[in-house]
């Protein structure tokens, strides 16, 4: 699969394109459901997706955007990021990365490291089968960091 280009219309024009080879069809409701979560690297969840795409469709309903999102995950267009599906986030990364999370304000943004492995764990061996690695670093963003800094001088 060729990788998607990183411009949001650049991304639209490759999802419609792998869809129609895909023999599925490129409906305004799935490349607007897709726009909402490519076009922020804020992984939003499927409410705020639901929320942002109804302002351009307003009789989209959350069903078919819950559905629609459920697709693009089942096809490979975007990453659910959570476990249980009911608090997935939508992630428009789909390469493995790993991810930064503020505990104060709950943003979250892409890392990445290189070189770390199974080989750098213990005490799962016998747990089953891993299928991912992936590590969520928590602390304090900087922009909250500097609001406690306003708020402490
Ligand atoms: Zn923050
Ligand atoms: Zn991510």
């Amino acid at each position: 699969m060729n990788e998607p280009c990183e411009s949001p219309n650049g991304r639209l024009d490759w999802l419609k394109s792998r869809l129609q080879q895909a023999g599925h069809k490129a409906t305004h409701q799935r490349l607007e459901v897709f726009r909402e979560v490519i076009q922020t690297d804020a992984h939003p969840d499927a409410e705020t997706v639901f929320l942002g795409v109804r302002e351009r469709i307003p009789t989209i309903s959350r069903n078919t955007v819950y559905q629609t999102l459920q697709f693009l995950v089942d096809q490979g267009y975007i990453a659910p990021f959570g476990i249980h599906q009911a608090s997935h986030r939508y992630d428009r990364n789909t390469m493995p990365h790993h991810h930064l999370v503020c505990v104060c304000c709950g943003k979250v943004s892409d890392c990445t490291q290189s070189g770390l492995n199974l080989s750098h764990f213990a005490g799962f061996e016998n747990w089953g089968r891993i299928d991912a690695l992936h590590l969520e670093l928590r602390g304090i963003c900087s922009d909250c960091l500097s609001k406690q800094e306003i708020a402490s001088s």
